[in-house]
């Protein structure tokens, strides 16, 4: 049986964060359990974008320091790495302070950069992936993913964070590919995730992120860990604790279809803490909206009027041109410094402008079709 670990830790106080990292491990089984001595060990925060740590994009560095000391403490050599999609780690984490954690760990920092072509698991939807090769060679993964909501994917907690080892301008590939389809992503994440193996994945929730995530969202004191072996069961605890109906979290669909999870959610044990002494009731999701299979006419025009599109406010715009370099289908081009339009029916709405935009500049505007979709909701029983 699964087994989540839930550990209340109420800041980043160093001793705080220490004390919950080694307090979740040891529900877990110990680090004796997944480091031996000598073992190259990566570690994989989230280091989406290079905010201030205020805003809760990246994983705390207590929670990387804390992690790394266990490490050494068992013996490990650790590497620290992620793949953003646009900006450099370098960067990143100078302004979160992942670069000087990395430094007092004596851990090597680096970009991923070195995709290699791997077989995935039996019983997987994609046969062979491209995945970083350093994380491929590692002896031990261990996935450090921030508690945030996604507009595309509804959360990101661990299964989605090991989208990182997609490397750079590949992950615009995966989006194209997937385009609209929410379950097809949770499909290639769910492949990713199996054929990486993390051997234990720390949710870093003291402060996570509600509203428009994975980048843009509002601040959210949760103030817990959680660890496990098993980051999608992780992730399928954790989100009924947020209030996600389980219909609608696109990853449960995709591992129930694939006969990945139980749909009543038995078969995890929660260990710790109090799961109703710490999560707050009234956490704010992103609305997702979906576009039903139909003929392509049809799909192209309620995608144009019905549901939700990317705008973009040239107020805000910096003139970066991020958003217009990871758009896939390449619908978003400027026609004047900080003005941009966007071809609606050619946008996959895959939420990348947006994740990237590091000026909050790029809104999904409603659609009709959502609000319909969400009155229904509203009242209909789970
Ligand atoms: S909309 Fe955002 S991402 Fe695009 S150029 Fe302006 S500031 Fe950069
Ligand atoms: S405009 Fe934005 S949402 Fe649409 S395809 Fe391009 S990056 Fe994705």
């Amino acid at each position: 049986m699964a087994k989540v670990a839930l550990c209340a830790c109420p800041d980043y106080n160093p001793d705080n964060v220490a004390s919950a990292v080694d307090r979740a491990v040891t529900l877990c089984g110990g680090i004796e359990r997944f480091v031996r001595p000598g073992q190259r060990v990566l570690l994989k925060p989230n280091m989406l974008s290079a905010a201030p740590l205020e805003r809760r994009v990246t994983t705390d560095p207590a929670v990387v320091r804390a992690v790394g000391k266990l490490v050494l403490k068992a013996g490990g050599r650790i590497i620290i790495g992620d793949s953003p999609a646009i900006d450099k780690v370098s960067r990143i984490s100078r302004v979160n302070g992942i670069k000087e954690v990395a430094v007092e760990l004596g851990a090597d920092l680096i970009e991923f950069c070195r995709p290699t072509l791997v077989k995935t698991p039996r019983g997987s939807i994609y046969h062979a992936l491209e995945l970083e090769e350093t994380v491929l060679n590692a002896d031990v993964v261990i996935n450090l993913p921030k508690l945030k909501t996604h507009c595309m994917m509804l959360l990101t907690m661990g299964v989605k964070n090991l989208f990182g080892a997609v490397v750079g301008p590949r992950k615009s590939q995966w989006h194209m590919h997937a385009g609209t389809d929410r379950i097809m992503f949770a499909d290639l994440l769910l492949d990713i995730c199996r054929t990486l193996k993390p051997a234990l994945t720390i949710l870093d929730g003291v402060w996570g992120m509600q509203g428009r995530g994975p980048n843009n969202g509002t601040p959210c004191h949760l103030g817990f860990l959680a660890a496990s072996c098993d980051p999608l069961a992780m992730d399928l605890a954790i989100a009924p604790l947020l209030g996600v109906h389980p219909a609608s979290f696109p990853l449960y669909n995709a591992a129930v279809r694939r006969g990945l999870a139980r749909s009543d959610g038995s078969g995890t044990q929660m260990l710790g803490d109090d799961p109703k002494a710490i999560f707050p009731k009234d956490f704010q999701l992103p609305v997702l909206e979906s576009v039903m299979p139909m003929p392509g006419f049809l799909s192209g025009l309620i995608r144009r009027h019905l549901t939700s599109r990317p705008v973009q406010d040239p107020d805000l715009c910096r003139d970066c041109g991020k958003c217009a370099a990871v758009c896939p289908p390449e619908s978003l081009r400027f026609v004047a410094a900080h003005r941009a339009v966007i071809d609606h029916l050619t946008c996959i709405r895959c939420y990348c402008c947006q994740e990237v935009c590091p000026a909050d500049a790029i809104h999904f505007k409603t659609g009709a079709l959502v609000g319909i979709v969400e009155r229904l909701r509203a009242v209909m029983p789970y």
